[in-house]
């Protein structure tokens, strides 16, 4: 049976995992396709991390313009690393970059579907990121995640998956507990759940490249699953990590009913 995910990947994991762990992925792609039916919308953060790493401008405490400067100067710098992945394993890649403004527009929301889906009937692989040079919400906060799950929404996908470097949601931050479990499926997002984590999130210190913390993905998949949309927050250089979300392994966590 054929089926749609959306795969969104932080700005850490690209940055980090660099042009091999785009390999991989790529390959998980091409095996998605051909073995399990699944044809993929990949969301990708990481060009704003990319640019500092290379250039070293705004190193410290970068205003929101030069945030924006480094995604133009980033935003080609990993298409690059993408498309060689993409090509290593036979397929081609195509750039959407897009706004919150695009999606709420009706006809601009329509323009952009039916692009995604004239692509992937060409079996090409949709690679989107938000158009950060002019618009500017989710480098305010975010990191991609509630893009991804709006355009799940929009591209009627049936799973979303949220590539990021920790192993999913924990009952408790493991940073403090060591002990802490990791909750492998929550049926639905509780509103008192957001405002502990948003809570916590705010009481500690921003690390990390991209903008978006456990909050952020937590309330993109709440808004995934109130679609009915499958998410699962996991560690994104796991191997095989989309293969196994594929074969129905219990790997990070699941939000949605249990299967
Ligand atoms: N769209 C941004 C990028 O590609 C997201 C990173 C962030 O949230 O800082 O760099």
């Amino acid at each position: 049976m054929k089926s749609r995910w959306v795969v969104k990947a932080g700005s850490n994991l690209v940055c980090s995992g660099g042009s091999l762990l785009l390999r991989a992925w790529m390959r998980e792609l091409a095996v998605l396709r051909k073995q399990h039916g699944v044809e993929v919308v990949w969301v990708t953060s990481g060009a704003i991390a990319s640019a500092v790493d290379r250039t070293g401008f705004g190193k410290r405490d970068r205003s929101l313009r030069e945030k924006q400067a480094l995604s133009a100067i980033g935003q080609p710098m990993i298409m690059d690393l993408y498309n060689i992945a993409l090509q290593a394993s036979g397929l081609l890649g195509a750039q959407i970059l897009l706004t919150y403004s695009d999606l709420a527009d009706a006809e601009r929301r329509d323009n952009f579907r039916n692009t995604v889906e004239q692509l992937l009937s060409w079996k090409v692989t949709p690679i989107l990121n938000e158009n950060d040079a002019v618009a500017t919400e989710e480098i305010k906060f975010g990191d991609n995640d509630s893009l991804s799950a709006r355009v799940a929404k929009v591209v009627k996908a049936d799973r979303l998956v949220i590539l990021t470097d920790v192993d999913g949601l924990y009952e408790r931050d493991p940073k403090q507990d060591p002990k802490a479990k990791l909750i492998s499926n929550l049926p639905k997002i509780a509103p008192s759940l957001l405002k502990e984590l948003a809570s916590s999130e705010a009481r500690r210190k921003k690390g990390g490249r991209g903008t978006g913390g456990i909050y952020s993905k937590v309330r993109a998949a709440g808004e995934a699953s109130r679609h009915g949309i499958d998410t699962w927050l996991i560690r994104g250089d796991r191997p095989s990590v989309l293969l196994d979300v594929a074969r129905g392994k219990a790997i990070g966590t699941h939000v949605g009913k249990a299967k």
